[in-house]
């Protein structure tokens, strides 16, 4: 099996797991035995979130996706934004914040659940108030935890020790670009992202009433 970065081999990864006899949980508390956290840390795309999504439904996975009020790669105060929000429930995801430390902008958006993006050591595994910190423990040790960072996991790819139940219990950082794009690289995956980008930014120029036609 090749470790690709795409949805194909996602699914292979979600199967494995399934065949490993693990269950998909939230971060509602502290994960057991037999028990696997699909985190999704969306950074650049909701277009890449919902589509993961869609797959992880039809596979009957349940993930928690947690995205950005402060992103600079999207609004998801926008109508693009709130569609993503709503179609996540609606697959049966759950939804937590990606959030910028300091800020704590947990509203009824989302679950009381927080991720922070690119963390220093000295808040990453921090206890919340009111919210669980995805980092903290109980949630998170090294042992027991999954990263495909800027593509490339750390410990290798998961999914013979998924398949042979080989983790007591998992959480499995997954960001949707990463798989959703394709590319052999970081680098290719993020130049396809950026190309599909463009197309959507002259749609949303279309939907935005700009008028692009030359002066006759
Ligand atoms: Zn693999
Ligand atoms: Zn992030």
């Amino acid at each position: 099996m090749s470790c690709a970065f795409d949805l194909a081999h996602y699914a292979d990864l979600l199967a494995a797991a399934k065949a490993g006899g693990y269950r998909f949980v939230f971060f509602d508390r502290e994960p057991q035995a037999g028990e696997l956290l699909l985190r999704h840390d969306v950074d650049l795309s909701l277009d890449a979130a919902l589509e993961l999504a869609e797959l992880e439904a039809e596979a009957g996975a349940h993930a928690t996706y947690f995205l950005m009020t402060q992103s600079i790669f999207y609004n998801l105060a926008s109508r693009e934004g709130e569609r993503t929000l709503a179609g996540l429930r609606e697959l049966g995801h759950r939804v937590g914040l990606h959030a910028v430390y300091p800020h704590l902008d947990l509203d009824d958006r989302f679950d009381p659940v927080v991720a922070w993006h690119n963390p220093d050591r000295d808040f990453m595994g921090e206890p919340l108030d009111g919210a669980v910190n995805v980092m903290q423990s109980g949630y998170f040790d090294p042992d027991h935890y999954r990263s495909d960072s800027n593509q490339r996991w750390r410990s290798g790819c998961p999914h013979d020790e998924l398949a042979a139940g080989g983790f007591e219990w998992l959480q499995l950082l997954t960001h949707p670009e990463i798989w959703a794009y394709s590319g052999e690289t970081m680098r290719e995956t993020m130049l396809t992202m950026l190309d599909a980008e463009r197309d959507r930014d002259l749609e949303r120029l279309a939907e935005d009433r700009i008028d692009m036609e030359p002066l006759s």
